[in-house]
């Protein structure tokens, strides 16, 4: 690939205002929102337009490499034509319709983008799921959801069949793969042979367009509605965006396709500012095999949850020189200020923060240039005005800790999602008042920066102190003994509940003498935080519990340490 023309780059600017100038009524509240739109026919079919125009830097729309020497690289043309072949499988040879629902899990293949815009062409409602899902977990969501196609490739095929029968809307089953399956569509043959006419249908703003499970830290996941206008036409009235971007730009999501990270950093929101989506589809998350793609493509922004960077600066990050990469972006979990600056020390690079769900996309951020403050996830995003409440739907004044929440009442903002599908009494139990309550706690500064204090069932209270497992996680793992750790509640006579910690130790101190090096982490945490959040209790684990997607699962453990006694 040509390195972008620089004589682009001022004028992709103006471009990019091209798609968007179509919208800056609507951002000065001077214009109602349209009442149709579709992400692939207004957005990604105008990129296709202004590219044929020769008005596009020579930057692919999409790049995918697998390392093994394999490369796909398309334009929005490209994409729009294999798109449509699609498109004309999912319609006329499995039949499906708008409103119909289909279940997605696949790796991070080509054709994962190609479906999830075919979708978009045809009304069907996309269900991401993640690749890691056991058949227990896959019967789960397409007994949730109704789904009556689900797509997939030869790792989950057999997880599928094992359970089809007890799926009784499940009708047809499509495979990415490279040989036949008994009982299954070959998605791989068939759209190669498909037509690429395929006229977009019209979708209203509200129309879904994909439900997302949700991590299922805490319960069950929950299958979150979004439509075209919170997923698809949010960036585009949003004046300042978590992601500053323009047409010349690469962006690498390293999220895995079920999660709804993957579906607004690697699909819509790039493809909003016209930037190249990349894609390595490592087989593991591995840190060399990161850091090396980073010196090798001219990656510019580069999106992932803490454990990536948590991993990443386990490394020798001198051995590196990144190609073009500047600009970091963490969410999903909350981002030790400890490896924030180690990155930043070794790469020169600020990690920026986002804070976001399933049910809201991004609602805090750092945006690009402004101060970051550490341990902080920055400024709510234009669309939302986000408050810290009490029980009552107060909002509570600047440094008082309470529950995040973003004003619902009267207008839902664009962003929210549409509900929690066939589950009314959740939908109402996330609002309190004219607000949509997020469960997390925080405080938010004087000047509107937020700090994420833990999720509401995750807060300790020992001997009357409200005490969040993050700081004292983000305490311990400074310590050159700590690889990673998750703090909890455990029972005690006298307290109540008193923190307990438990600690991944980093190799070299795996020989250590257990009893002192307690001793050593609790006086370290106590010199850092404030010493009433010390561990009273420490267990040395080989692993910690974790959603598919990666997420400390607190609960889990806060379950077995109660169990005990
Ligand atoms: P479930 O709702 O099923 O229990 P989940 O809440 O983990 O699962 P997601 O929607 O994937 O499912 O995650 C959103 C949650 O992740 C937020 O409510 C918050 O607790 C956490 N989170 C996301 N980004 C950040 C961040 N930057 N800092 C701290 N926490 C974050
Ligand atoms: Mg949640």
């Amino acid at each position: 690939l040509k390195p972008p023309d620089r004589a682009f780059h001022g004028h992709s600017r103006l471009l990019v205002s091209d798609v968007h100038s179509q919208y800056e009524s609507i951002r000065r509240g001077k214009q109602e929102i349209p009442k149709y739109f579709n992400f692939a026919s207004d957005v990604l079919d105008k990129w296709s337009e202004i590219e044929k125009v020769g008005k596009r830097p020579p930057n692919p729309a999409f790049w995918w490499v697998n390392g093994k020497g394999d490369e796909v690289k398309w334009s929005f043309e490209e994409l729009g034509f294999l798109s449509r072949k699609v498109a004309n499988v999912l319609t006329k040879v499995c039949g499906l319709q708008k409103g119909d629902r289909i279940i997605v899990i696949l790796p991070r293949i080509p054709e994962w983008w190609l479906v999830y815009v075919a979708c978009m062409r045809t009304g069907i409602v996309i269900i991401p799921g993640i690749s890691q899902l056991s058949a227990k977990d896959v019967l789960y969501r397409l007994q949730a959801s109704k789904a009556t196609c689900i797509i997939t490739s030869d790792t989950l095929a057999p997880a599928v069949d094992s359970v089809a029968s007890e799926c009784q809307f499940l009708k047809t089953k499509l495979i990415v793969s490279k040989s036949k399956r008994e009982g299954w569509l070959n998605l791989t043959d068939l759209y190669k042979n498909q037509s690429a006419d395929h006229s977009c249908v019209k979708t209203r703003i509200q129309d879904p367009m994909s439900i997302f499970f949700t991590s299922g830290t805490t319960g069950s996941p929950k299958m979150t509605e979004h439509s075209q206008g919170s997923l698809g036409f949010r960036p585009l009235v949003s004046e300042r965006y978590w992601l500053d971007l323009t047409p010349s730009d690469v962006v690498w999501c390293t999220a895995d396709t079920g999660w709804i990270l993957a579906s607004v950093g690697s699909l819509v929101d790039p493809w909003v500012f016209g930037s190249c989506i990349f894609i390595h589809m490592l087989p593991k998350i591995e840190s060399a095999a990161i850091l090396n793609t980073l010196c090798e493509f001219p990656i510019d922004t580069l999106i992932g949850a803490p454990t990536l960077f948590r991993m990443l600066v386990q490394n020798d990050l001198s051995r590196y020189k990144f190609m073009k990469l500047k600009n970091c972006m963490s969410g999903g979990e909350p981002l030790n200020p400890e490896v924030m600056e180690h990155w930043k020390s070794k790469t020169g690079l600020d990690i920026c923060e986002v804070y976001g769900q399933t049910e809201t996309g991004v609602v805090c951020c750092v945006f690009k240039g402004m101060k970051i403050k550490p341990g902080s996830m920055g400024k709510a995003v234009p669309l939302y005005d986000v408050q810290i409440i009490d029980k009552n739907a107060n909002i509570l004044p600047p440094g008082q800790q309470g529950e995040i929440a973003i004003r619902s009442k009267p207008l839902r903002p664009l962003g929210l999602f549409s509900e929690y599908v066939d589950n009314p009494k959740k939908t109402a139990e996330s609002e309190r008042g004219d607000f949509y309550v997020t469960g997390d706690r925080g405080i938010m500064d004087e000047d509107g920066y937020f700090q994420f204090i833990g999720r509401d069932d995750d807060i300790i209270i020992s001997s009357g102190y409200r005490i969040g497992p993050f700081e004292v996680e983000s305490a311990l793992i400074e310590h050159p003994a700590v690889v990673e750790t998750a703090v909890i509640s455990s029972p005690d006579p006298l307290r109540g509940e008193v923190v307990k910690a438990f600690v991944v130790l980093s190799p070299t101190f795996s020989s250590s003498d257990l009893e002192s090096l307690t001793r050593d982490l609790q006086e370290h945490v106590k010199k850092t935080t404030a010493p009433y959040k010390y561990p009273r209790k420490v267990e040395f684990v080989q692993e910690l519990p974790k959603t598919v997607t990666g997420k400390i699962k607190r609960n889990e453990l806060r379950k077995k340490e109660w169990g005990r006694m």
